[in-house]
């Protein structure tokens, strides 16, 4: 099976700006891959994506930033969801995609979560042979990215 990433990505960030809305945030989509068929589980991959949405809500302060988008580098089609909140100190990086791993501190507003998601992420990510990013820097934001082979390259 194979879907158009950038449908998708208007799927989603269309339904979850409603969230985004109701604590006054702005979430924008930035629709740029020319070429966006990838091979794989679309449903799995929206949950992926709603899944990096969710924690850009959760670990952002109370009025969220939040920027979608979509883009082609080389043999890829890219997916990226950055935010403006709390970050993630660059020793945590590593451990953030293990299960149930929290970061300990910095949780400012006792969001609730498992540590389960980007667990999750990383699972289905690695089942679509792509890759998972993060930049990121303490009080300023997070970019999660995540690479998917293009069709035919
Ligand atoms: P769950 O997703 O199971 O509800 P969770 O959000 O705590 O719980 P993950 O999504 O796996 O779990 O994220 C692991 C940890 O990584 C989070 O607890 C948080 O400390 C950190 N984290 C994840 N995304 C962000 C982000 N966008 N900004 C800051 N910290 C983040
Ligand atoms: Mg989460």
């Amino acid at each position: 099976k194979e879907f158009d990433v950038n449908k998708m990505i208007e799927t989603v960030t269309g339904n979850f700006e409603l969230r985004v809305k109701s604590k006054n945030g702005n979430l924008i989509t930035e629709i740029n891959a020319d070429d966006p068929m990838v091979k794989g589980d679309e449903v799995h991959i929206t949950n992926v994506v709603f899944n990096l949405l969710d924690n850009a809500m959760k670990y952002s302060q109370e009025i969220p930033e939040i920027k979608v988008t979509t883009y082609n580098k080389k043999e890829f089609v890219v997916i990226s969801v950055e935010d403006k909140g709390i970050g993630i100190s660059k020793e945590h990086h590593a451990q953030i995609f293990d299960r149930f791993y929290r970061v300990p501190t910095g949780n400012i507003h006792n969001v609730k979560g498992f540590g389960l998601g980007l667990s999750y992420v990383k699972k289905i990510v690695d089942s679509h042979n792509g890759t998972i990013k993060v930049e990121s820097a303490v009080n300023k934001g997070t970019k999660f990215s995540i690479l998917f082979p293009q069709i035919n390259k």
